[in-house]
């Protein structure tokens, strides 16, 4: 599996409300090949694109994510944070999100980020609707474990990436077990011992450090500024 270099995180990083359809289309605008974006369930179990537990941060909602149903979500006003041009933009679901990146030839890191207790259920639903729906390029990957495993007996064919924070010692069993393809890890994570596998670091918003990491053998950034860069070098 190829990565991009440069990946849009959460969308179009932070230059659009994150993991919106309108994040998305502003990363195929800036000439970016890659995105990333966040996987949680509904309380009715629909796959939608967030990244807090809490509505607050990115919504005109309030409360947990996991106690509303999806037709409650889907009136929330998702474009709050940046000014008029972004108002009204819906919490986009998985499905709207892979259509999307297909039709705009954007590969894709689908992030599984269970709410609290619903690992299994989380990586099993996703995983599913992968393995039916999902026709794009991409790689999946989640801090939990228990998801990724459950998501990969459902979709068992696709491209599976262990995300950690340090890189554990025992990465590599880890790995194994989960049949990953990659590592995905903090940029200022030591990372000497991993040299002969693909990796991609989080966050980086500087072309210097970037340009280090690449120089390292890393294979791809996640980044809030994609803008930093031209087409030609994403
Ligand atoms: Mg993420």
């Amino acid at each position: 599996m190829r990565y991009p270099r440069i990946i849009a995180h959460r969308g179009g990083g932070a230059l659009a409300p994150e993991n919106t359809l309108a994040g998305l289309r502003l990363a195929a605008r800036l000439g970016c090949r890659g995105v990333e974006f966040d996987v949680m369930l509904s309380a009715d179990g629909v796959p939608i694109l967030m990244h807090d537990e809490t509505l607050e941060r990115t919504t005109d909602g309030s409360g947990a994510v996991a106690a509303q149903r999806f037709a409650a979500l889907r009136t929330l006003d998702a474009g709050i944070s940046h000014g008029a041009a972004f108002r009204g933009e819906r919490i986009p679901t998985l499905e709207e999100a892979l259509a999307l990146c297909a039709a705009l030839g954007l590969w894709a890191n689908v992030e599984i980020k269970p709410s609290t207790g619903r690992d299994a259920e989380t990586g099993a639903v996703v995983g599913h609707l992968l393995a039916q729906q999902w026709r794009g390029n991409g790689i999946v990957s989640s801090f939990s474990m228990t998801a990724l495993t459950a998501a990969r007996q459902a979709a068992p064919h696709l491209a599976w990436a262990l995300l950690v924070e340090d890189i554990p010692p025992d990465w590599r069993e880890r790995l194994a077990a989960l049949g990953g393809a990659a590592l995905h890890y903090r940029a200022d994570a030591a990372a000497a011992v991993v040299a002969d596998i693909p990796r991609a670091c989080y966050t980086v918003n500087r072309r210097d450090d970037a340009e280090k990491l690449f120089a390292a053998g890393v294979a791809a950034i996640f980044t809030d500024r994609p803008d930093l860069w031209l087409a030609a070098e994403m």
